[in-house]
């Protein structure tokens, strides 16, 4: 089969499209055809070293659907010819793909595979910091760095579903005008204006309940500066660089909440995944929750999606189609 595979840290150059073996499904596995697959910001941090590389030569990307070749011995729920959906799985930039049975989700019925491909990881990531890591309520105003993006965009929607005031930043006045149509009431662009200034007056210098940081180096200090008494940092990405590391003192003085969640903490067993899944996909199913997709590029452009994401040039999600 054909995958996207590289064989060292590097820019977007180190992705190619080569030739590979097919994967063979062993004892509690499934076979999948993939139809669509997603690109993160995580691909580009493994890509480019941020994040350690398990093994070399290496199939980036951890998302995608498709369509159910093969069964392994010992799995039961599943079969030829199901739409499937799956997220946190390795060797994803593939047309083929053996996944653990325990991580798939059937696609619900009406659902087109690209829709779900696109809302698994980044929908499941906005769901868990809005309902888990920071449970939002209708008292509580969020700030959500880069609310464009593809969390950003998910993120915006469900909180202010959860009835709570959102205040997006942005880079460009058509990200802010994207963001604002997700539900935004406020759009700062962090580019030409003082974000921790804007907050300031937003909350009446109160300050706000919780920020998701996504943004990491350039937003951290000026995040935490944002919080209210008692305050949330919900530190979830570093697209601009790794915060350093800090002190616990900095949060002392307003008693503040530090949380670095991850994903896999959160859907790290099967009752968990399917709950938080099947509350995504059934939101965009019935319509409540837009999935944005930017762009689908052919799988042998890997390179070109991973420059675009990379490059800010991207609102909401990446596909590549195999
Ligand atoms: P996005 O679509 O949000 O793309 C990243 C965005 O970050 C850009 O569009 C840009 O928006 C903003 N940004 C700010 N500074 C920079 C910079 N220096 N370089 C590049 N981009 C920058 O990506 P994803 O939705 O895939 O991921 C968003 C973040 O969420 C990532 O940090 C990712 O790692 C994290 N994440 C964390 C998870 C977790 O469980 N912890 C799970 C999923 C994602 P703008 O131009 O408006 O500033």
């Amino acid at each position: 089969m054909k995958a996207i595979q590289m064989s060292g840290p590097g820019g977007s150059e180190v992705l190619k499209y080569n030739n590979v073996q097919d994967p063979v499904p062993g004892i509690g596995e499934v076979l999948i055809q993939l139809k669509a697959i997603g690109v993160n910001y995580m691909d580009i941090y493994i890509r480019s070293g941020v994040y350690p590389i398990p093994s070399l030569p290496l199939i980036p990307g951890s998302e995608g659907a498709g369509e159910v070749l093969e069964v392994g011995d010992d799995v039961s729920g599943f079969k030829q010819g199901d739409l499937v959906a799956y997220t946190g799985v390795p060797q994803s930039y593939a047309e083929k793909i053996v996944c653990p049975a325990w991580k798939l989700i059937k696609i619900p019925t009406g659902l087109d595979v690209n829709t779900a491909a696109a809302v698994m990881l980044q929908g499941i990531t906005a769901q868990y910091l809005c309902k888990s890591t920071y449970p939002l309520g209708s008292g509580d105003t969020c700030l959500i760095h880069a609310s464009a993006g593809g969390v950003g965009l998910l993120l915006t929607q469900m909180a202010k579903s959860l009835g709570a005031t959102v205040i997006g930043t942005v880079s460009t006045e058509e990200k802010g005008n994207i963001a604002r149509s997700a539900g935004a009431d406020y759009i700062i662009n962090y580019k030409t204006h003082d974000f921790q200034k804007e907050v300031e007056s937003i909350s009446d210098g109160k300050g706000i309940q919780v920020v998701y940081d996504s943004v990491g180096l350039d937003t951290f200090d000026k995040s935490i500066n944002c919080l209210a008494t008692r305050g949330y940092m919900v530190l979830y990405g570093q697209s601009s660089g790794l915060v350093p590391p800090i002190s616990p003192m900095l949060l002392n003085s307003k008693s503040l909440f530090l949380t670095r969640p991850t994903l896999t903490s959160y859907i790290d067993n099967r009752a968990e995944l399917e709950n938080r899944a099947g509350e995504v996909l059934n939101a965009v199913n019935d319509g409540t929750l837009k999935v944005r997709i930017h762009n689908k590029l052919p799988l042998a452009d890997a390179a070109i999606a991973h420059d675009q994401l990379e490059g800010r040039l991207t609102t909401g999600k990446l596909l590549l189609v195999p």
